[in-house]
C-alpha cells in the first residue's frame, strides 16, 4: 500500500492546489460525510475545492454544511469532467475500485497525467489506483479514516463545526448509530473530539433520519408487510421492490435507506437482502448478523462486494429473475448461515 505521508504532506501544503473530491455511486452518508468533513478542513489552506459524486445525493444529506457547492457528474458531466481534467490532486473516498464511480469513471480517466490521486477508504480488497493509498477495512467509517487523516497532517485544531457535523454524519450512518462491530473505542474517542466543537448531534440525528416523506413510511409498511419472504432453512430474509412498486409510492433517493436492516431483528435470520429495481436494472444490498459474510457472496455472485456484514451487488435480470437467481444460490451457503454466530 502505497503511503508516503511526507510526499502527501509536500503535494496537500506547500501551496494552493486545485483539488476535486469524488465519491461512489449512489452516495450514502458516508461518503458525502467523510467528502465534506475533508472539503472543509481543506479549505482552510487557500485550496480551490470541488465536491462530486457520481450521481445526486439523497435529500437527507441535502443540509450538510455547502452541499449547494457540490456537483454530480449525471447532471453536471461537463462541468465534472473539467474540475477533474483541471485537479492537481484527486481524492477518492469511501470505494476501493474506480468501477465504483460508475460513469464518473470515464471522466475520472480524463484526469490529468500529472494529478496526485489520494485514496481513502475502508472497504474490503481495494485495488491499487491511488499514489497514496489509506485504506483499513477495520475501520467504521470513511468519515473516521478523515479524522485520522487530519490528525496525521495538520492536527484537530483544524476541526470546526463543519468539519465536525460533516464526519460526525459519516460514522454515525455507517455504524448504524454506533451498533455495528466496526464501533471501538477509537470510534467513540473520535467522536468524543467531534463532540468538542460543540455541534449537536440531537439536530443532525433529526436532520438524517426524521427527515422522511409520508410515502416513505408506508412504502417501508409495505416492504415488510406484503414483500418480506423467509426462508427458516436458510436463515435468509428477502424483500425485493419493483420499479413499478417504488413508483406507486412516490419513490425519491434514499427512501429505500435501511429497509434491509428490519428483518434481521428477526432472532433467526442471519442474512437479509434487498432487491431495488432502477432503470430495468435490479441493485441489491446485502446484511448480515454475526460472522456469516455477505461480501464473499456479492463478490462471487452478484459482481459487487463492500463489507463482511454490509455488501452491495447488482444484477441485469428482471426482478423475478434476480430473486430466482439469488434463491438458486442459497444452498451453497446453508452451512455457514446456519453456523453463523455472534
Ligand atoms: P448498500 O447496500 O447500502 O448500497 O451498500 C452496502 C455496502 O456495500 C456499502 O459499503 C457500499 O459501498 C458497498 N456496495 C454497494 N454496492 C456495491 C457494489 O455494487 N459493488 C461493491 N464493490 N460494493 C458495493
Ligand atoms: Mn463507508
Amino acid at each position: 500500500m502505497l503511503k508516503n505521508w511526507e510526499e502527501l504532506n509536500h503535494q496537500l501544503f506547500s501551496e494552493s492546489k486545485k483539488i476535486v473530491i469524488l465519491s461512489h455511486r449512489s452516495p450514502d452518508g458516508d461518503s458525502m460525510g467523510s467528502s465534506f468533513g475533508l472539503y472543509h478542513f481543506l479549505i482552510q489552506f487557500n485550496h480551490e475545492l470541488q465536491v462530486i459524486s457520481p450521481d445526486p445525493a439523497p435529500p437527507f444529506l441535502h443540509w450538510l454544511p455547502d452541499f449547494e457547492t457540490s456537483i454530480n457528474y449525471e447532471k453536471q458531466k461537463e462541468e465534472s469532467e473539467k474540475a477533474i481534467q483541471e485537479a492537481n490532486i484527486i481524492f477518492c473516498l469511501d470505494f476501493n475500485t474506480p468501477s465504483r464511480m460508475g460513469d464518473m469513471q470515464d471522466g475520472f480517466n480524463k484526469k490529468n497525467k500529472e494529478a496526485y490521486v489520494v485514496n481513502i477508504d475502508h472497504h474490503q480488497q481495494p485495488d491499487d489506483f491511488a499514489n497514496f493509498q489509506l485504506s483499513d477495512t477495520s475501520a467504521s467509517s470513511t468519515a473516521q479514516l478523515i479524522f485520522d487523516f487530519i490528525s496525521e497532517t495538520k492536527g484537530i485544531s483544524y476541526l470546526n463545526q463543519n468539519v465536525a457535523k460533516s464526519l460526525y454524519t459519516g460514522i454515525l450512518t455507517d455504524t448504524g448509530s454506533f451498533r455495528f462491530s466496526s464501533t471501538n473505542p477509537h470510534t467513540h474517542r473520535v467522536v468524543a473530539v467531534l463532540l468538542e466543537t460543540g455541534i449537536d448531534v440531537n439536530t443532525i440525528y433529526q436532520q438524517i433520519y426524521d427527515n422522511y416523506s409520508q410515502d416513505r413510511i408506508k412504502l417501508l409498511g409495505f416492504a415488510l408487510k406484503d414483500k418480506l419472504k423467509l426462508y427458516p432453512d436458510y436463515n435468509t430474509a428477502i424483500i425485493d421492490l419493483s420499479e413499478k412498486e417504488l413508483n406507486h409510492f412516490q419513490f425519491q433517493k434514499g427512501d429505500t435507506e435501511g429497509i434491509v436492516n428490519f428483518p434481521l431483528s428477526i432472532a433467526w435470520v442471519k442474512m437479509s437482502v434487498l432487491l431495488t429495481q432502477k432503470d430495468g436494472l435490479v441493485k441489491m444490498s446485502f446484511r448480515s448478523k454475526g460472522n456469516f459474510s455477505v461480501n464473499e457472496l456479492a463478490r462471487k455472485h452478484f459482481g459487487g462486494g463492500g463489507h463482511e456484514n454490509a455488501s452491495g451487488g447488482a444484477c441485469n435480470l428482471s426482478m423475478e429473475k434476480a430473486v430466482e437467481k439469488l434463491e438458486s444460490v442459497l444452498p451453497e451457503y446453508q452451512q455457514k448461515l446456519h453456523e453463523s454466530h455472534l
